[in-house]
């Protein structure tokens, strides 16, 4: 796949999404289905008086793989003496075979089992799922008949299988049970917890799934979380050798607010753990409390505090609590108001070391963002010791990448933004190489993901520009002049390096400095106005 999402293209698309009429042939989704025990249940009958009635047709049903499945209504139209109003014939073979075939393609055979189709299809969705490292998964009802399950690889939706809209009601009930949430609700948002083991080396998985009552049915997103995201280490991070000298050393020191800053699924949460799994590492353990919403993974040698909002307890009372604990060192998860913010900075300036993350574009519009959500900028300038701002970028695949120089427009748009960053373009080794796609990679031609990131010390001269309200422009060349290696240099070098394509990098980074590269090309004056990009 070349992507070739240029900032141009991406502004000039309409911002107006089509909005598509529901067509009138699209069925009313199916509702509630129940399996052949609650049916004779609900009718208060016996096994073989409902085969009679069975075989007679005045009940009919479904049968998904062996197992039959009947549609609440027809069963309350059969009550009233009324004939059932759809035979429904929905086969569960072609998803069950193209979810192991592709099992097998990624070297994983199904394990012999005697659990239904159902229970089958669902955790071979969540295993294979489990075993192309898939971030989550979306199973999503479509017009014509048909509903789409997609998996999130290295950050982009992929396509995976389609399966019989007839069978999405008994597969989400499926769901459903496995994730302990009531079967029966099929009209109000549910939330639940699936735990399993993963059939490969007996992993343990922990899934986290969404069920959302969609106009065309319900709509299931499923969140995997990594066990070994909460052992990740700085080491692994893979930030360049000058920024993560930088992290270490501002984690060490005894006070002082570090900052991890960008938007979401850039890589803030393991960072900030493998910054408290090196805290806790050494001999003499500091007394480490984490403020989280909610929290995901646990991490040994740490006090976690969960945000439970419809108890009382939320950032500012959590973290106050905290502060009252002593702890040594605190990590806030996202930071969203001023009263968390103001907390954060106190405990930085009080002698504690504050981890904290932030939504913000680039290092120094996270120094802004501070002050414009109303704290002090003296407090800023004072309390913040060291800000990240990352992305992930995705990693060519090493199998089939080819070594070929990129487009005109990103190497002129890359040497643009190395000058503004201060890398020497011109002594930049230039090893660039482009994706392809290969068996190994799904076809995709990335493979994995790796950070790109800038660290910015609060030096003294940061400090009084951010204090005498610099621009972002002044800001970030005053951080660069005094080391900072941006964002897009980052990913220019690994670029270079060939790790991943100029492309890739340009489509992450191009947005951030929009108003600088439109005045490079137009030779204009710095503005005074420049924005900070997404928050
Ligand atoms: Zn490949």
């Amino acid at each position: 796949m070349k992507a070739k999402i240029t900032s141009s293209s991406r502004f000039n698309k309409s911002p107006v999404a089509k909005i598509q009429p529901i067509p009138s042939s699209v069925p009313a989704p199916i509702g509630e289905l129940l399996d052949m025990r609650e049916v004779i249940a609900m009718l208060r009958t016996t096994r073989p008086t409902f085969y009679r009635w069975l075989r007679a047709g005045k009940l009919k049903g479904t049968k998904i793989g062996r197992q039959w499945r009947f549609r609440r209504e027809d069963v309350e139209r059969f009550l009233k003496g009324q004939e059932p109003q759809i035979d429904l014939v929905a086969d569960i073979t072609p998803l069950l075979d193209t979810l192991r075939k592709r099992l097998k393609g990624n070297g994983v055979g199904e394990e012999e089992s005697h659990e239904s189709e159902l229970v089958r299809a669902v955790k071979l969705i969540i295993r294979l799922a489990a075993q192309m490292r898939a971030t989550d998964l979306h199973i999503e009802p479509q017009p014509k008949g048909v509903a789409t399950l997609r998996y999130r690889l290295d950050g982009v939706l992929q396509p995976i299988a389609e399966l019989d809209m007839r069978l999405l009601p008994a597969i989400v009930k499926q769901w459903k049970t496995l994730a302990a949430c009531n079967v029966h609700e099929t009209s109000r948002p549910q939330e639940g917890r699936i735990r399993m083991k993963s059939s490969t080396a007996g992993e343990e998985l922990d899934v986290r799934v969404t069920f959302l009552p969609a106009v065309l049915g319900e709509a299931l997103s499923a969140v995997l979380l990594d066990p070994r995201a909460a052992r990740i280490s700085l080491e692994q991070m893979d930030y360049a050798e000058a920024d993560k000298k930088r992290i270490q050393h501002w984690l060490g020191s005894p006070w002082g607010t570090v900052v991890f800053t960008g938007p979401t699924g850039c890589g803030k949460t393991s960072a900030l753990y493998a910054c408290l799994n090196q805290i806790t590492a050494g001999p003499v353990r500091p007394k480490v409390m984490t403020v989280e919403d909610p929290v995901e993974y646990l991490l040994p040698g740490t006090t976690q505090v969960p945000i439970r909002a419809e108890s009382g307890m939320n950032f500012g009372s959590v973290l106050r609590a905290v502060l009252r604990s002593n702890p040594d060192v605190i990590m806030v998860g996202e930071i969203r108001d001023l009263e968390t913010l103001t907390l954060s900075l106190q405990a930085a300036l009080t002698g504690h070391r504050v981890l904290i993350s932030l939504h913000t574009s680039e290092a120094v519009t996270a120094l802004q963002r501070m002050i414009d959500a109303g704290a002090n900028p003296f407090t800023v300038a004072d309390a913040t010791r060291l800000i990240i701002a990352q992305r992930l970028v995705r990693l060519l695949c090493s199998k089939c990448s080819v070594a070929r120089k990129p487009a005109e427009p990103f190497l002129t748009l890359a040497q643009k933004l190395a000058r503004l960053g201060g890398l020497p373009w011109d002594a930049l080794p230039k090893d660039f190489r482009e994706p392809v796609g290969c068996k190994e990679c799904n076809l995709i031609g990335f493979q994995g993901r790796t950070v790109i990131a800038e660290a910015l010390e609060v030096t003294p001269r940061v400090a009084a520009a951010l204090t005498r309200g610099a621009t972002i422009m002044d800001l970030r060349a005053i951080a660069v002049s005094e080391g900072m290696t941006t964002l897009a240099c980052d990913g220019i070098r690994r670029a270079a390096q060939g790790r991943t394509s100029l492309a890739e990098v340009m489509k992450t980074v191009s947005t951030i400095y929009s108003a600088e590269l439109s005045e490079v090309a137009s030779g204009g004056q710095q503005s005074r106005s420049a924005k900070g990009g997404q928050m």
